[in-house]
């Protein structure tokens, strides 16, 4: 096994499916290996030790209600508010001009102090 297969054999062990003898007698040996594992390790150590986030006993209620909302509400009639509604929504339209907003001020503030 090289140290590639080692490492995938790594990212894809688990708690069910522990990795091999072989990938641990390497691991003993391979110091970049090792390393590796070690990282792997503290990463999902730290990723299980996040708190686990409940959800609001009406939620499953909620998300079916609107769920249904938006499957009665009328599709919108005019072709050019169907389009401009399934290509751009206001947060994008707004990051969109805020962005070009941001690349003009730098254009011209470069340009300005240019001489
Ligand atoms: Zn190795």
């Amino acid at each position: 096994m090289t140290c590639k297969d080692i490492k995938t054999s790594i990212d894809s062990a688990s708690r069910r499916d522990p990795v091999a003898p072989s990938v641990k007698s390497h691991l003993m040996e391979c110091t970049d290996c090792s390393s590796y594992s070690d990282q792997t390790m503290g990463l999902i150590a730290l990723l299980r030790a996040q708190p686990m986030v409940e959800v609001p006993s009406d939620f499953d209620f909620k998300l079916r209600a609107r769920i249904a909302r938006a499957k009665s509400e009328p599709e919108s009639t005019s072709i050019l508010g169907h389009l401009w509604a399934k290509t751009f929504s206001w947060g994008q339209t707004a990051t969109a001009a805020a962005a070009l907003g941001l690349v003009l001020t730098f254009v011209t503030y470069n340009y300005m102090h240019r001489s």
